[in-house]
């Protein structure tokens, strides 16, 4: 029996799980990112985790880690991360030093795409487009179970090709990226932007247009329409057999109906047979997924 340790670095907590072959979680460890201590608090607080959650296995366990941004193809070093101390710096290599072993590291989108496509939502499709919409926006391409993260790891990162080129400044330098809309603060900014109530939140602007309020109801159909656009990008490329949906704003029940409408009307194709489907592992989907980067069945072990 081999083990896994999945880890889930996050900006304010740190996550891990042990699984078995099977996928089943055997222990589950959550506490906090140590971010105010900094960079090497943050490592030793992950080789702590996996030494104690591996201390009642007896053998020491594969380590997948999913965490905010990517890790240079050419340097390395980590990038784009929004716990900032971790920028710039060799993560990767200093656990494997600090474990003795080796670790796979991996966006924590794409470890959501990978865990809803091995066993998830996913679970019967070859290619599978996993997408968190939440405070950014993100995603991951998986094929046959194997997660493609591409030449320079930016493979799925469809949360910043730009949408419209009139909007808002996003943090990446551009313009109208999809994040800027189809996140919850892109949301809240398209409310605000035509006239809505500063104080509501997104909750308070789906309630309102459930209620038939003209301005969030008008909010929610530009927001639908814009997820259709961005996601008929993907569909036109990729054509994947499922889109799953993770992140705060996925529980966004109208986006399983008028969303997928509103991408039947975008997509270069006459029919839509794409499904868009909720996950299945929620929040455990990304300590899940980092867990899943090493493969069942011997591939790569
Ligand atoms: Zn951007």
């Amino acid at each position: 029996m081999s083990y896994r340790i999945g880890i889930d670095l996050g900006g304010t907590k740190t996550e891990a799980i042990v699984m078995n072959e099977a996928g089943e979680i055997l222990s589950r460890e959550r506490r906090p990112t140590p971010v105010a201590d900094g960079y090497d608090a943050i490592l030793n607080n992950i080789a702590d985790l996996v030494f104690t959650l591996e201390q009642p296995i007896g053998s020491k366990a594969h380590v997948g880690i999913g965490h905010p941004g990517a890790v240079s193809v050419r340097t390395g070093l980590l990038k784009n991360s929004n716990t900032v101390c971790m920028n710039g710096m060799p993560v990767k290599a200093d656990l494997e030093r600090l474990l003795d072993r080796p670790v796979r590291m991996a966006n924590d989108a794409n470890c959501f795409a990978l865990s809803e496509a091995i066993d998830g939502a996913g679970r019967d499709a070859n290619v599978v487009f996993g997408v968190i919409m939440g405070t950014g926006v993100g995603g991951g391409i998986v094929f046959h179970q194997k997660l493609h993260q591409g030449l320079q790891h930016i493979a799925g990162e469809w949360g910043h090709n730009i949408l419209e080129p009139d909007g808002p400044l996003c943090f990446c330098g551009k313009h109208g990226c999809i994040e800027n809309f189809l996140s919850g603060p892109g949301l809240l900014h398209a409310y605000r932007k035509a006239g809505g109530n500063q104080g509501d939140d997104t909750k308070t602007i789906v309630a309102k247009a459930a209620n038939g309020d003209a301005l969030a109801e008008e909010t929610m159909q530009l927001f639908l329409d814009r997820f259709g656009h961005a996601m008929s990008i993907v569909v036109n490329i990729l054509d994947p057999d499922i889109i799953v949906l993770g992140g705060g704003m996925s529980n966004l029940e109208r986006l399983y109906t008028e969303g997928r409408d509103a991408l039947a009307r975008w997509v270069f194709n006459d029919e839509l047979l794409t499904r868009v489907v909720r996950n299945v592992h929620g929040d455990s989907a990304g300590v899940r997924g980092a867990a899943w980067l090493w493969p069942a069945r011997g591939e790569n072990d």
